[in-house]
């Protein structure tokens, strides 16, 4: 049993048929969790969705009606890279709903994840690159609304720029963005978060984690957050298929204990999601987002108390 809860829904599955987009990949995280005993059944909380009101504090009025009423023009749905369907527009929600949870229960327990959402370049008014809502950001807001936090800190190592991240929280001090991506790829251009790092092609483990250590030391030296949100791509795997860096799978998972211990270092509490991962196996996707999770166990496993007694 883990020290902390994962949120999952069967409805998470975008349903894109043959896609470069693997979003089987929830239900497989969920079985392989399961199979492999890092997690029982009673692990997994069940999300509601987001509701509108929480969706239309990031998101355009004009854009959330098109979504939900199926008016969006083809140009914008080309833009999405991902086909229109009510049963889309619902995973978006529920992926939104569990981040909010993931949030909630981080601050609760010390640590959760949300085994889906990370759609990180959605922005207010359209979506873009398989991203339609950015779930993340619903939360942060949400949080906010309820006074459960006032800052936030957004850690995206997904091999590609958060840029709706980017665009939603630039000039607001109270959250402090950290994308660290492969220069060369989409989204361009890459408007600016608190901190970017453009990564050169084809960089490998020791080169990308001492890069990253840097700059976590940086973020956390800069800013104090009540919560963290950590974008776990897998993306930056080098047999990622839209990706263009060099990481093995143990290399992520370092990747991943050492955003962890930072995070544990400074008692702050963590809300995982998972972001993007289009491996040429699905199953390294899989295992590498599987790797995300025991990361998190292990990093639990040596800071509940410490970070509990804060969250109080
Ligand atoms: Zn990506």
């Amino acid at each position: 049993m883990l020290p902390f809860k994962l949120i999952y829904h069967e409805g998470y599955d975008l349903n894109l048929g043959a896609h470069v987009f693997p979003s089987q990949k929830y239900r497989m995280i969920r079985d392989k969790l399961l199979v492999n005993g890092v997690a029982t059944s009673e692990d997994f909380l069940s999300p509601e969705p987001a509701s509108d009101e929480d969706v239309l504090r990031v998101h355009s009025q004009e854009y959330v009606y098109k979504l939900k009423n199926g008016t969006l023009s083809h140009a914008e749905i080309l833009r999405m890279e991902v086909p229109y369907s009510k049963k889309l527009v619902e995973a978006c929600w529920l992926a939104a709903g569990g981040s909010i949870l993931a949030g909630r229960r981080g601050l609760e327990d010390g640590w959760a994840a949300n085994i889906g959402g990370g759609f990180h370049h959605a922005c207010p008014d359209h979506g873009e690159g398989f991203c339609v809502i950015h779930d993340v950001a619903v939360a942060i807001r949400r949080l906010q609304f309820d006074g459960a936090i006032e800052r936030a800190m957004v850690v995206d190592t997904d091999v590609h720029q958060g840029n709706g991240t980017a665009v939603i929280f630039g000039g607001d001090a109270d959250i402090y963005t950290l994308s660290l991506h492969q220069e060369h790829n989409y989204p361009f251009p890459k408007p600016s978060s608190t901190i970017d790092v453009d990564l050169p092609d084809g960089i490998g483990d020791e080169q990308y984690l001492s890069i990253l250590e840097k700059h976590l030391h940086q973020a956390f030296h800069d800013f104090a957050p009540d919560l963290l949100f950590y974008l776990a791509g897998a993306d930056p795997y080098r047999e990622d298929q839209l990706g263009g860096l060099a990481l093995s799978i143990e290399g992520l998972a370092k990747r991943d204990a050492l955003v962890f211990d930072y995070a544990r270092r400074n008692g702050v509490p963590v809300a995982i999601t998972l972001a993007g991962g289009y491996a040429q196996r699905v199953a390294d996707t899989v295992a590498i987002h599987v790797g995300t999770i025991t990361a998190a166990r292990d990093a639990a496993g040596q800071s509940t108390d410490r970070v509990k007694s804060r969250a109080q």
